[in-house]
């Protein structure tokens, strides 16, 4: 694309991010609404599969998120049963690939780091609407923000803006939780 476009983003978790440098970097206008007031990672730790650290090396961002990060190479999961649920070893898809365990707010700090051209962040807005015949998106104030030639949608898993732009195929919330936490173990 050769013509600068101006461009919403909706929400600034990693999606929004990564989505938000490569967009600047590439010569458009790009403006960022995010409900939260103040900006921060949600979340302990992410396990970053390896098409999200190709995306980050794409960014030249790998070398240092690999400095925050442990590699893991294998996931397994049982019952307190003790029956296996899930065991997946990364070197039965490429022996090259793992993943990469980081706590969410390196990788935020990261990419909020290198977020840097064309910058402009809307805190504390909630976007309701996107009117996607006008370009505009509407907050829960009310207030419009027009002008826009595309507007991305990454509003996360939950999101409540997908089925305004593109009805879902199946959409409805997991059920199960789970419980995390971070946890240092010195052999
Ligand atoms: C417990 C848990 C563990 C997970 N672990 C992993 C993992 O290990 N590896 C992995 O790849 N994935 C994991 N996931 C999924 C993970 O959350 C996503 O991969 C990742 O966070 C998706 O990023 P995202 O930018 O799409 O969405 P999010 O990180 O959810 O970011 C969405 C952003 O949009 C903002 N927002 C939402 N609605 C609006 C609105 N209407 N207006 C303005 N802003 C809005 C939110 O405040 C948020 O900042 C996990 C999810 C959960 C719940």
């Amino acid at each position: 694309m050769h013509k600068r476009l101006r461009i919403a983003i909706v929400g600034y978790g990693t999606g929004g991010q990564a989505t938000a440098i490569l967009l600047s970097r590439d010569g458009h206008d790009v403006e960022v609404f995010e409900q939260a007031a103040t900006l921060g990672p949600v979340g302990a730790g992410f396990l970053l599969q390896p098409v999200g650290q190709m995306v980050l090396w794409e960014l030249g961002l790998l070398d240092a998120v690999l400095q925050y990060g442990a590699p893991v190479s294998r996931l397994y999961g049982e019952t307190a049963a003790g029956r296996p649920v899930m065991d997946m070893r990364y070197t039965e898809l490429d022996r090259r690939l793992f993943g990469l365990g980081v706590q969410r707010g390196a990788l935020f700090s990261l990419l909020d780091a290198a977020w840097t051209e064309h910058r402009t962040l809307h805190c504390g807005v909630r976007v309701t609407h996107v009117d996607h015949e006008a370009g505009a998106v509407v907050d829960q104030h009310g207030r419009r923000y027009e002008g826009f030639d595309l507007v991305v949608v990454a509003d996360g898993a939950a999101s409540s803006l997908r089925a305004q732009v593109a009805p879902a195929r199946l959409d409805r919330p997991y059920p199960w939780g789970a419980q995390w936490c971070l946890a240092v173990i010195s052999q």
